[in-house]
């Protein structure tokens, strides 16, 4: 719309620099373009003489100039492209979800400093056809203006989001500033206001003036912000005057939001402000020459929050209504957005006497279908269903094999109708599918996830019959069928659950009573719940090494008591050694230790075999002995070296070498709601596949040859879970990490102190040394070797870390037990494991890169991470390199840790809720994971005097690694 003047070069240069076009071409070149009409001023440039211009100027001689256009103003923005704001565009969608006031997720990752993952954000909104994209950092536990600008700086660097013009979105004049400063193109300011008076106002428009973006203008003035259809058009009136006659303002530059405020909120003053709104619009765009008109729609609908169905009718009826109007701009969560047509009549109908305000009711007319709508699902096209032809005992064991849940409360009752008795649909065709499922799992042509998927449809039969057969019972006395009644319980300290409900839930599919006592049960409690149901079986596990001497506990009160009833070992920590070695001579019972889930029926069905049981169990006692025998002898024969050679044969570390990184903070910092989003790519997937015992590594396991397609179908799962874990929030991440100056003081242990003049001691961590007779060089290590000696001078740090993303778990998880839903009570716990073992990685990879910062180079994938190809360590309290549980309460106290993520430490140490990892962070390249093994009597008294222990006490603690009988 201007003058369009063309002076190109001779040509592109050359290999020496010249320009080789010769007047005559450039002139014939030139005067096909001025004869097309597209020039009104041309000439030459690099390369061209009084030649070339000589010719250029004949050639167009009397040729007319290009006619410039009379255009109609009309906004014009621009990212990396165009956007023009016409009739052609239609309304303007300007994505919202990257404001940390509108978006708790996208709040939550910018306090992270997740930012990778809220660019994302950002790319969706424009993938679902956000046309702009509004940016607002304004809360108060963040400096919005740095934020700004590393957000708008890191857009930049992201064409798929750069491509729309953006929005700075904030309600403080210096943040905008510093956000015009950041983007390309032409954006747009959102807002200014005549809020703090007209002289404010036009400094700032003609601020925005010189950053050349267009202004969003919120009809505001010194009396506050305009609620009434007068006020809305009067102070836009107002300001557009002064922007256009003081500022200069181009008008098509201007856009006016006019306030949209909540309806339906139940107050009388707020039942015309869509009407408001809409009628201002109206006003504007025939008063208010090419002005625009915006407005944030999502605020309309605020007082339905929760029922997203119902508030996505109201914005798209009322932007039906609006952009009818004129309004050409909104605020929008564009993949939300219903088409006004498609809304049923009755809620349109509902939703449109709200948003005109056509009936004094019609609040609570919505209110009324507000509740029928909410959550409603829309019905996705179903499976194949030609098997729910087949009879109803067919389908019934169809469901089961299938694990099918959809139908078997209608299947079961038709079944109960057409039965003589209810228990007779148990005894029939449950037991029937049971059966054959238990004949797969059993010859492995059925793997775990399947058989608990199955056990959820016979649990949510039986509850479907369990009221007829009591009622059956009490007339007729009748008696159980079951197999066995096994009394199961996760011992005292210990909090140790997937693996034992996966037990549970295998051997209630084989017919077998389970009565679970839950976790943290003391051996009191065990043994009298076993007295009162009169338990054929107890099970007991555990996960921590305390709680092996707890389970010996256990069977030594068995024995005082006089049972004979069998007792089943599970759990990580422990196995067929310790059992046979510390189990089963304190008891005379049975003692068995069970391996994994798939064994728990084959064991239990044989011990309580009334032809072989007696046998099986004399000879598990044999075998045991045996085992027991032959763990003495190689424990006699076990050299170890002494303490003091142990501590002489340490790592050497050259400490005068190189400085130890500083980490960026002391002390500590709490992150209170970490976003989940950014973990889900750090999930190591290997771990959850084993927690359902299918053998193999991911991703390769989803090729499997034999557990492929029940690997993926669990995956599937585990992905639509996960989503709606992140969607609807079902879990919260909390951490907390920190720094203390610190150095090894004693040969063995790490002193911090709360200053790095290191005057002022804060605690003290105690660790244990290799004492295994060693060869080759190689040293006997211990964790204090990382940390810098404190006679070198040298100044060093120490790190910790405790992360939980299992807060709100136990709420969900009782849901599903409630609904008989094993097979997602499982699946949730162990995601959120997963998702716990995610935080620990993620964050110790933001330790090595921004806080401790001594890898900032470092760039891994998903899989070196998992492989540990980084240089520092994270041990956790408990497992091979410091296996003394207790120090975790030295661990917490330092990070206060119970206070900062709400974990919990249980007698034995073990953390609640479970779904949580806490340990320590080395930085030194030399420091690397190792197993202390066994230790000797030297050592412990050493170390229990270190820790002011009785040797008993800390002998109890460290029971698995003493290399000597107690
Ligand atoms: N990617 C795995 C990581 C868990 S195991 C997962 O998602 O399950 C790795 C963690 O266990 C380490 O980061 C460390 O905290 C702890 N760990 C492993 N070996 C250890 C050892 N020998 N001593 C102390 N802690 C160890």
């Amino acid at each position: 719309d201007a003058f369009v003047s063309v002076h190109p070069n001779a040509g592109l240069p050359n290999e020496f620099g010249e320009y080789d076009d010769t007047p005559e071409y450039m002139a014939k070149v030139l005067k096909s373009f001025a004869e097309d009409g597209l020039l009104n001023i041309v000439g030459g440039c690099c390369g061209t003489t009084p030649d070339h211009i000589r010719a250029i100027a004949d050639a167009v001689a009397g040729i007319k100039p290009r006619i410039v256009p009379d255009l109609k103003p009309v906004l014009k923005l621009s990212g990396l492209e165009p956007l023009v704001v016409d009739d052609v565009t239609g309304f303007v969608n300007v994505g919202e979800r990257c404001n940390v006031a509108g978006s708790a997720k996208f709040k939550n990752l910018i306090v992270a400093g997740e930012y990778q993952t809220a660019l994302e954000i950002g790319r969706v909104q424009v993938e679902n056809g956000a046309q702009i994209v509004d940016v607002n950092m304004d809360e108060a536990m963040l400096d919005a203006n740095k934020e700004v600008v590393t957000f708008l700086n890191l857009i930049a660097g992201e064409p798929d989001i750069a491509r729309v013009p953006l929005m700075i979105d904030s309600s403080k004049w210096d943040v905008i500033e510093a956000g015009l400063k950041c983007v390309q193109g032409k954006g747009v300011v959102n807002s200014i206001s005549m809020k703090e008076g007209e002289a404010e106002f036009i400094a700032h428009a003609k601020k925005v003036l010189r950053y050349g973006a267009a202004v969003i203008v919120m009809a505001f003035d010194d009396k506050g912000q305009a609620d009434s259809y007068e006020r809305m058009i009067s102070i836009c009136e107002r300001s557009y005057k002064v922007l256009t006659e003081k500022v200069g303002f181009a008008p098509e530059d201007i856009i006016f939001d006019p306030n949209i405020f909540p309806i339906a909120t139940g107050i009388e003053e707020h039942r015309n402000f869509s009407v408001d709104y809409i009628r201002a619009v109206e006003w504007i765009k025939a008063n208010l020459p090419y002005a625009s008109v915006s407005g944030g729609v999502s605020n309309m609908s605020f007082s339905f929050r929760g029922n997203n169905p119902v508030r996505e009718a109201m914005h798209s009826v009322f932007l039906y209504h609006a952009v009818k109007a004129g309004m050409n701009m909104g605020i929008v969560n564009a993949a939300q957005l219903t088409v006004y047509a498609d809304i049923a009549d009755d809620l349109r109908e509902r939703v449109e006497d709200v948003v005109l305000n056509r009936n004094p009711e019609a609040t609570e007319r919505l209110l009324d279908v507000a509740e029928a709508t909410r959550g409603q699902a829309a019905k996705e096209t179903g499976p194949d269903l030609t098997w729910r032809e087949q009879s109803v005992e067919k389908r019934l064991e169809h469901a089961l094999v299938k694990g099918i849940a959809d139908f078997v409360e209608q299947d079961t009752e038709e079944a109960r109708q057409n039965a003589t008795a209810p228990i007779d649909v148990i005894e029939g065709p449950l037991m029937d599918g049971m059966n054959v499922v238990g004949d797969l799992f059993g010859s492995g042509q059925m793997f775990l996830p399947q058989v608990v998927k199955s056990a959820r449809v016979m649990k949510q039969a039986v509850a479907v019959l369990l009221p007829f057969i009591e009622a059956e019972k009490l007339a007729s006395g009748g008696g159980s069928t079951s197999k066995g009644r096994i009394l199961m319980a996760t011992v005292k300290g210990d909090v140790h659950d997937i693996g034992k409900n996966i037990v549970g839930v295998v051997l209630q599919c084989n017919n077998f009573e389970v009565v679970d006592m839950g976790v943290m049960v003391p051996w009191t409690d065990i043994l009298d719940k076993a007295a009162e149901i009169d338990a054929d079986i107890i099970g007991l596990s555990g996960l921590i090494t305390p709680s092996l001497e707890e389970m010996v506990i256990v069977a030594r009160e068995m024995e005082r008591r006089g049972m004979k009833t069998p007792l089943l070992i599970g759990g990580a920590t422990t196995s067929k050694v310790h059992t046979a070695v510390k189990i089963a001579p304190a008891y005379s019972g049975p003692a068995v230790h069970v391996v994994d889930a798939s064994r728990a029926v084959g064991v239990a069905s044989k011990l309580l075999s009334p032809t072989d049981g007696q046998d099986y169990a004399s000879d598990i006692r044999s075998e045991y002995e045996d085992m027991k025998i032959a763990h003495e002898a190689s424990t006699r024969a076990r050299e170890l070296a002494s303490l003091e050679k142990a501590r002489a044969n340490r790592v050497q570390i050259d400490w005068q070498a190189a400085p130890p990184p500083e980490p960026t903070f002391t002390g500590t910092r709490v992150f209170e709601d970490y976003p989940m989003d950014a973990l889900v790519e750090r999930i190591d997937w290997t771990p959850f596949f084993r927690t359902w015992e299918l053998k193999g590594n991911y991703p390769a396991i989803l090729d499997d040859a034999v557990v492929g397609e029940t690997a993926r179908s669990l995956f599937e799962d585990a992905q639509k879970m996960l989503k709606q874990i992140l969607d609807e929030k079902w879990l919260t991440a909390r951490a907390v990490i920190g720094f203390w100056p610190a150095n090894a003081v004693g040969h063995d242990d790490v002193e911090l102190y709360t200053n790095n003049d290191r005057t002022d001691v804060l605690d003290t961590v105690h660790f244990l040394r290799q004492q295994m007779v060693r060869s080759n060089d190689r040293a006997n290590h211990c964790l204090a070797d990382f940390v810098a000696p404190r006679e070198t001078g040298v100044k060093d740090f120490i790190g910790g870390f405790a992360v939980t993303t299992g807060i709100g778990l136990d709420e969900k998880s009782a849901e599903f037990k409630a609904a008989h839903d094993d097979y997602s009570d499982i699946l949730l716990k162990a995601l959120a494991d997963r998702l716990a073992e995610a935080l620990a990685e993620r964050l110790h990879e933001r330790v090595r890169k921004d806080f401790w910062a001594y890898g900032a180079e470092e760039d891994l994938s998903n899989q070196d991470l998992i492989a540990e190809k980084y240089q520092g360590i994270r041990p956790a309290p408990g497992y091979p390199a410091c296996p003394d549980h207790t120090e975790k309460s030295t661990l917490f106290k330092l990070l206060d840790a119970t206070k900062a993520t709400g974990i919990e430490l249980t007698d034995s140490f073990a953390m609640m809720p479970t779904s949580s990892v806490s340990g320590f962070y080395f930085a030194h390249e030399e420091a690397s994971y190792f197993g202390i093994g066994k230790i000797g009597k030297d050592q412990v008294e050493d170390y229990a005097n270190r820790k002011a222990l009785s040797v008993q006490e800390t002998e109890r603690w460290l029971a698995p690694n003493l290399g000597y009988t107690r």
